[in-house]
């Protein structure tokens, strides 16, 4: 079979690669229908996560067909068709038990990562019982693949941990597929403002479009100033941040209302200031997550139930064959317009 393989830093090739096996009775073997590339696959072309090894497929997103089910699977069978969660829980470890699937002792972050992910033909998945999810009939599965990731990231680590409540004035910093996922799920609470926040006109385009109130072009040192007059100088209850990096995590400290949350999303590869000169006295709480897809059930629903439309962030479709030219359109986003890349194995 073929498969997008790493190979070091700024090396990657669409390549033969043996087809995986059942290694344990609880793995599946799923022929992979759909995939896309994340922010996090661009992190590990530059060389920032360590853990993947020359050789590894990459990918952790997808949707796709079990072809074979290990002796020990009970929920799937072959021809199922299932969506893969970009965490893999074995549901027995202390971790798992407390619902954080994400620091599964046996699981977490894997695919694409630890073992071999989904951007193939193939893909071996550990815990298939409870690392898999039946794709609801007639759902669209573009939208499908948008709940391996993204969805699930955007809403726990950024709506449910900064709390958002009905009413509340919200502010999202960084309007990548991640952010605009926090934005659409935002609205599930029904916030009164959703101030979006990004140096890229076209992003905050898409967020007016998604249902931002306000968009804020930033980049120029005054974006904080414009979230300040926007809010009578009061701030926000809910900073979302999602881009990693220290501007945009200072943007927060800055624009957290008192009593207010701050809750981060982005992956940071160095140090920031945090201004608890400020801060101290301010009775907010600022939350860091890995995501656990513990929502995945719910989004699952939500999507089926036509209340949620996650395929409104993909703007390029691509034959699998073709990824290697997906991740050149990906990493070029903003002369793209490139949100997320869907990719296709027909
Ligand atoms: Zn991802
Ligand atoms: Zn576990």
């Amino acid at each position: 079979m073929k498969a997008l393989v790493y190979h070091g830093p700024g090396k990657k090739a669409w390549e033969e690669k043996p087809r995986p096996k059942i290694q344990d009775d609880t793995d599946a073997i799923v022929r992979v229908v759909k995939t896309t590339i994340c922010g996090t696959d661009l992190h590990i072309m530059k060389g920032d996560v360590p853990t993947v090894e020359d050789g590894r497929t990459l990918g952790h997103e997808g949707i796709g067909i079990i072809d074979e089910a290990g002796k020990a699977v009970k929920n799937f069978k072959k021809g199922d068709h299932v969506l893969i969660s970009c965490i893999t829980s074995c549901w027995r470890c202390d971790s798992c038990k407390k619902g954080m699937y994400s620091h599964c002792e046996y699981g977490g972050w894997v695919l694409g990562n630890k073992i071999d992910g989904t951007q193939a033909e193939y893909v071996r998945i550990p815990f298939a019982d409870t690392s898999l999810y039946h794709a609801p009939k007639g759902v669209n599965e573009d939208a499908l693949v948008m709940l391996s990731d993204i969805f699930p990231t955007g809403f726990e680590c950024g709506v449910l941990n900064g709390q958002v409540k009905p009413g509340d004035t919200v502010a999202i910093v960084g309007a990548g597929p991640i952010g605009l996922a926090a934005l659409l799920t935002a609205k599930f609470y029904s916030p009164s403002e959703i101030i979006v926040i990004d140096i890229d006109e076209q992003r905050l385009k898409a967020a007016k479009k998604l249902g931002a109130t306000q968009t804020i072009k930033s980049g120029n040192g005054k974006a904080v100033d414009k979230v300040m007059e926007l809010t009578d100088n009061r701030g926000v209850d809910v900073a979302i941040e999602a881009v990693g990096m220290p501007a945009t995590f200072e943007i927060c400290e800055s624009i957290v209302a008192p009593g207010g949350h701050i809750a981060n999303i982005g992956v940071f590869g160095e140090p920031v200031d945090l201004h608890l000169e400020k801060l101290w006295s301010q009775n907010i709480t600022i939350t860091t997550r890995l995501v656990d897809t513990v929502t995945t059930p719910m989004l699952l629903k939500s999507v089926e139930a036509g209340t949620l439309h996650p395929e409104q962030l993909i703007t390029h479709h691509f034959r699998l064959n073709d990824i290697v030219k997906a991740y050149d359109t990906f990493s070029r986003a903003k002369e793209e317009k490139a949100l997320k890349v869907v990719l296709e194995n027909r």
